[in-house]
């Protein structure tokens, strides 16, 4: 059994990537009416209060959400809810579902951030009748955690978690009963085959399901190993890809992960400009919240050519 315990890293720069990532591409997607499945392969505890004990320990939250949330009144209202005319923007709307879900929400304003969310929390928000979410977790711990959590009880039966491997309970799932489906693929990549396996996987899932939007998640690492994933995507996949590098240090600093990917495949019409824009705003709050000589910054590329460079 692997000891990755994602409650360390929750709210860190990378969950703030991935999650706003996540939540515009599928608020994205649900602009069309045709349901849509969800499938979350490696799920977590879907719910990390920000003072328990592993989360207290590295406090990698204070790099990542928490300078977000500091200047939150830059999008939202006292009472939480998006600023007109900035309603439209996916990182308002974003900040906007923090807000509510904080427990202090009901008594008016959130001011405290107490609890930070994980991805099938984000996924199961926009639901609606005949979309759903399966959620892969291996962990009996964190499926422990993730049946107290608020992503079970709220979701009116839309949700379903199931205890087993993410990657081959994708492939089973695929096709999908509905007539369009979106994968978040975000192990922990303990292993050094898992880059090779993800590969492997997202190739086998599209060759089953042409159309999938499929978001994976990668560490940026001086190791470089990330790029055994993006070479086997761009020889082998059969769709158009697009990346998000965020990046929070040089690959020479001290961080041992100096930035966050996001390969998206099949991605939805007009997503990337909706993301890129709300990535510079996350940028430009980085910038001014982390120490020097941390340097943030955010690189974009389609990869609609899958001969073009990917590194
Ligand atoms: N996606 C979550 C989020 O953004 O909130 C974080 C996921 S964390 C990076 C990776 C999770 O995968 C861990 O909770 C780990 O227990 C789980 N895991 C590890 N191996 C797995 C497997 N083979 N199948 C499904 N889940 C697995």
């Amino acid at each position: 059994m692997l000891a990755y315990q994602h409650a360390y890293h929750a709210g860190n720069f990378a969950d703030l990537h991935k999650h706003l990532l996540a939540t515009t591409l599928a608020e994205q997607l649900l602009r069309k009416e045709s349901p849509v499945t969800f499938i979350d392969t490696h799920a977590g505890r879907g719910w990390y209060p920000l003072a328990a004990r592993e989360t207290e320990q590295l406090r990698e939250y204070e790099q990542g959400v928490l300078p977000l949330w500091q200047v939150r009144d830059r999008w939202l209202t006292d009472a939480g809810e998006p600023k007109s005319p900035s309603a439209d923007k996916p990182l308002a709307r974003w900040l906007a579902r923090l807000a509510d879900m904080q427990p202090d929400a009901a008594k008016g304003s959130a001011s405290e951030l107490s609890v930070y969310p994980g991805s099938p929390w984000w996924l199961s928000q926009s639901l609606r009748r005949g979309d759903r979410l399966l959620a892969y977790e291996l962990h009996p711990g964190e499926i422990y955690h993730f049946d107290q959590a608020p992503v079970q009880r709220d979701s009116l039966g839309k949700v379903m978690r199931r205890q087993q491997d993410g990657l081959s309970g994708l492939l089973a799932a695929v096709p999908v009963t509905t007539p369009r489906v979106a994968v978040l693929i975000d192990p922990s990549y303990e292993l050094k085959n898992d880059y090779r396996d993800v590969a492997e996987v997202v190739v086998e899932t599209l060759r089953k399901s042409r159309h999938a939007t499929i978001m994976i998640w990668y560490p940026l690492l001086p190791a470089g190993r990330q790029h055994d994933l993006l070479e086997r995507l761009k020889k082998h996949s059969p769709a158009p890809m697009w990346r998000s590098e965020l990046t929070i240090d040089s690959p020479e600093g001290e961080h041992g992960m100096y930035g966050s990917g996001m390969l998206v495949i099949n991605p939805p019409w007009q997503f990337d400009r909706q993301f890129s824009t709300a990535m510079q705003e996350v940028v430009e709050v980085l910038k001014g919240a982390l120490p020097a000589p941390q340097s943030v910054a955010v690189e974009h590329k389609g990869l609609w050519w899958l001969s073009e460079e990917v590194a």
